[in-house]
């Protein structure tokens, strides 16, 4: 069967191919527009373009992710100066009573990206059950802990800022389950030994947001107010063994830069 277009339509679809390749072949930049403020850029100015990353998901990291652990081994890990001696089995890797690991990499700002999952069967109640921790430069605590219908302080919750914050919500799934965290770290300066400007967290769990730019009020501690205390600039990632028999798997992270301001 043919099918004929009415002339109108005809016309009209002409026409929106016309002004489609004039909008192509237009500059799609301004140059008679202000100056940003702090930048050698004008308003919707020409200016370097970001680079294309191809976007991943839960099985998979962007294109220029870090893996720092993909199944295969703990190449990326160490637990002080020993090998990390967690098991490795399937995709996962489980702790082990071994004692807490680090990244060998240190880092500063960055993006993480982790899975867990809490134990099962379920043991133990409040911080003892299913409690690990994600630690940006070995000093400020995220809390992993198995929060599904678990009561502790709300301050030592899963993805609270340990002792500090508790999260905006309680995204937990039952134990078992895996559970993502997508983390965006700021390291905090320091002005000789003054803090400068203090970390901050934005934490999607399982998707949703618990935390947006929030500081930390220093490093952590337990049943004491943190205090920041002077250090360099990157530091390693820590995942906490207290002891629970907790699974991580697909650990990537993505280090970020600054803005470009231009050549002043
Ligand atoms: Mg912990």
């Amino acid at each position: 069967m043919t099918f004929i277009l009415p002339r109108a339509a005809f016309v009209t679809l002409a026409l929106a191919a016309l002004s489609f390749a004039a909008y192509q072949d237009h500059g799609v930049t301004y140059d008679d527009t202000p100056e940003l403020p702090g930048q050698a850029y004008k308003v919707h100015g020409e200016r370097p373009v970001p680079r294309v990353v191809t976007p991943g998901n839960a099985a998979a990291a962007p294109s220029d992710a870090i893996q720092l652990f993909d199944g295969t081994n703990l190449d990326e890990w160490r637990s002080g100066d020993k090998p990390a001696g967690w098991d490795l089995e399937g995709d996962f890797m489980r702790i082990n009573g071994t004692g807490s690991i680090q990244s060998k990499r240190e880092f500063g700002d960055l993006q993480v990206h982790l899975e867990f999952s809490c134990p099962t069967p379920t043991k133990g109640n409040s911080q003892g059950r299913g409690n690990s921790g994600l630690f940006f430069m070995g000093r400020y605590e995220l809390q992993i802990l198995d929060s599904f219908e678990n009561n502790t302080y709300p301050d030592g919750q899963a993805t609270a800022l340990y002792g500090q914050w508790p999260p905006l919500v309680n995204a937990c799934l039952p134990a078992g389950e895996w559970s993502s965290l997508d983390v965006i770290f700021e390291a905090p300066e320091f002005d000789g030994e003054d803090l400068k400007t203090p970390a901050r967290v934005t934490v999607l769990h399982n998707g949703v947001l618990v935390h947006h730019a929030k500081e930390f009020l220093g490093a952590t501690a337990h049943r004491s107010v943190a205090k920041y205390a002077a250090h360099g600039e990157r530091g390693h990632l820590q995942l906490q063994d207290h002891g629970n028999p907790l699974r991580f798997r697909n650990i990537w992270v993505r280090e970020m830069t600054g803005y470009d301001e231009g050549e002043k």
